[in-house]
């Protein structure tokens, strides 16, 4: 069986989950629209602004539109939210104040939020004041009831990261965040419970506010973008919550009533309009390369025998050579920089030496078919994005002719 026909059979073996999928993405783009018709979107909310702001239109709209589509009192959703770890920070140091108490149910936060968080003499929470307490999941990947329940009692905000980060486990599922949260509340806690979303939107028919969450943050050049935003992030949340911090992201002064941008808000508005079908194309690339990789033996997340809610995959190499390889292909299958050659590099806000696939025409979007993943063993590749199937499809192709060669 040569490569293309070994591609239809995984394709063929895949139409049930792609059939899912397609369905997903119809309710969620019809979700947005009528959130778009709602808010009476119109040309003049595209125009750029300039100096303070006030009374930006299109800022203020485009933080109503993001909020009902997650159907939240309340929204902020910026260009001056420089990426996901930003709007997380700010948020966290919205809602935390000193002597108040963060924690963690779904293991150690991602690698760009531990120093946010934890770290020693920058200006972290806990330089604020603030603790922090983290839950570490069970063996097989559930929330631990048990030390959830004992740690509770003092914690002022419950963090939750849908997705897996660098850790080697699936997303949370809309379903199982609702279920901790209703937990949480059972148990009498009053606090915020505040969700990563990252890498999460618009994969399944419900986002974590709509299922108990008080607040929801993730990045534009991921998901919520489109593959459209030129950078950017959003928090979505009870109004109380976004206003405190809304005067974080400004000043205690202002708030919400400044901001401007002067390129205006198009490729915000439109990319939330593609979204759905863009993560769609995603998860459609993610299955087929998870599937293609298993029949291959080499052992990867999520299970492809589940729908993944999240559209990253890892993929297990147990060699650092296929690793990078691996990687390297997908910079060579891109439509920007594919002449170059990928090598590890120590990136701002990680530990280890991270190899990074990205050539994407907006820098570092991983909405975009992009790879990447730390050097070291168990030389394992993360693989997200994709802004068409096609575009994952080829990538493939390219990657079995190298594990062959
Ligand atoms: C990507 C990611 C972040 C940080 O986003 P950046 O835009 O890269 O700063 C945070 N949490 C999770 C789970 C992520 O996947």
């Amino acid at each position: 069986m040569n490569d293309i026909e070994f591609i239809r059979e995984c394709e063929d073996a895949l139409k049930d989950k792609f059939a899912i999928v397609d369905d997903i993405a119809y309710f969620n783009q019809v979700k947005v629209l009528n959130a778009f018709r709602q808010n009476r979107i119109a040309v003049r909310h595209f125009a750029g602004t300039t100096g303070y702001g006030y009374g930006d239109e299109g800022r203020d709209t485009l933080g109503k539109l993001y909020a009902d589509v997650f159907s939240a009192e309340a929204g902020i959703v910026s260009p001056h939210l420089l990426s996901g770890t930003h709007a997380l920070s700010v948020a966290l140091f919205g809602v935390l104040k000193g002597g108040d108490t963060l924690l963690c149910v779904s293991g150690m936060p991602y690698d760009t939020i531990r120093p946010v968080i934890f770290g020693e003499n920058i200006g972290s929470l806990k330089d604020l004041g603030v603790k922090f307490e983290c839950c570490d999941l069970t063996a097989d990947g559930n929330f631990d009831l048990e030390a959830i329940s004992e740690k509770l009692n003092r914690a002022t905000v419950v963090y939750i990261q849908r997705s897996r980060g660098y850790e080697l486990r699936d997303a949370f599922s809309c379903g199982q965040i609702g279920e901790i949260c209703k937990f949480i509340r059972k148990k009498g806690f009053k606090g915020c419970i505040f969700v990563d979303n990252c890498y999460g939107e618009f994969v399944e028919k419900t986002e974590p506010t709509e299922v108990g969450a008080d607040l929801c943050v993730g990045s534009l050049i991921k998901n919520a973008g489109g593959g459209l935003a030129p950078t950017g992030g959003y928090i979505v949340g009870k109004e109380r919550y976004i206003e405190a911090i809304g005067r974080r992201l400004t000043a205690p002064s202002i708030g919400l009533e400044v901001g401007s941008y002067a390129f205006g808000y198009q490729y915000f508005y439109q990319g939330l309009f593609m979204a759905p079908h863009t993560v769609a194309q995603a998860v459609k690339g993610s299955l087929l390369i998870g599937y293609a990789m298993s029949r291959l033996g080499f052992i990867n997340y999520p299970s492809i025998d589940k729908m993944p809610y999240d559209i990253t995959r890892c993929i297990e190499f147990d060699d650092a050579d296929k690793m990078q390889n691996f990687v390297r292909e997908v910079q060579y299958a891109s439509p920007v920089d594919s002449f170059v050659c990928c090598e590890a590099w120590d990136m701002p806000g990680y530990d280890d030496k991270i190899i990074m696939a990205a050539g994407t025409f907006v820098s570092g979007a991983s909405i975009e078919l992009s790879a990447d993943g730390p050097v070291k063993p168990p030389y394992v590749a993360y693989f997200q994005g994709g802004l068409t199937y096609e575009h994952c499809r080829y990538a493939l192709e390219r990657i079995l002719a190298k594990l062959r060669a």
